[in-house]
């Protein structure tokens, strides 16, 4: 017994050392680049999900692009029902918050919550908030404060082509 306890005692000292480094280890990934990726329930190898999207949705979704603004069809969908991401079917925006935001591309002033995860890049050299879908991670688009103000005071400004909308009614 006395033996095993002196192995024993390495190992807690080492424990006690590796704590205190994850709590630092946080604190830098807080600042810097993050480099620890989300686990998303839904995932696929790059070469499923250019064989399972479309060119355009592979851009959007899997790339973070961005769809030219005004060539959704979904943009005037005035039709009552949910949107879904176009990887995965997760409902992410329903037709009764959607609002003419005159940008070009189809806007929501909220989302499905639980349903979008979101993010801050600076790929145009300005701070954004990125979304995407908290299931699959596929890129949607972004949001803005700019939304209207009788409501959220939000604008989700997403790609039609990141969506795929299923009518009430068929
Ligand atoms: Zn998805």
């Amino acid at each position: 017994m006395k033996r095993k306890f002196k192995l024993l005692t390495p190992f807690l000292f080492l424990m006690i050392i590796s704590c205190k480094g994850v709590s630092q280890e946080k604190e830098v990934a807080n600042t810097s680049e993050k480099e620890i990726k989300p686990v998303y329930k839904v995932q696929k190898s790059e070469a499923q999900w250019r064989e399972d999207l479309t060119d355009l949705q592979f851009y959007i979704l899997r790339k973070a692009g961005t769809e030219t603004a005004g060539t959704s069809e979904l943009l005037s969908n005035k039709e009552e029902g949910i949107y879904v991401c176009a990887g995965c079917a997760t409902p992410v925006f329903e037709s009764q918050y959607k609002y003419n935001s005159g940008t070009g591309w189809p806007s929501f002033d909220r989302e499905v919550e639980g349903n979008v995860a979101y993010d801050v890049d600076y790929k145009i050299g300005v701070k954004r908030i990125e979304e995407h879908c908290a299931t699959c991670g596929g890129h949607l688009g972004h949001v803005f404060e700019d939304g209207p103000r009788e409501t959220t005071g939000l604008r989700h400004c997403i790609n039609g082509a990141a969506l795929k909308f299923i009518p009430s009614s068929p």
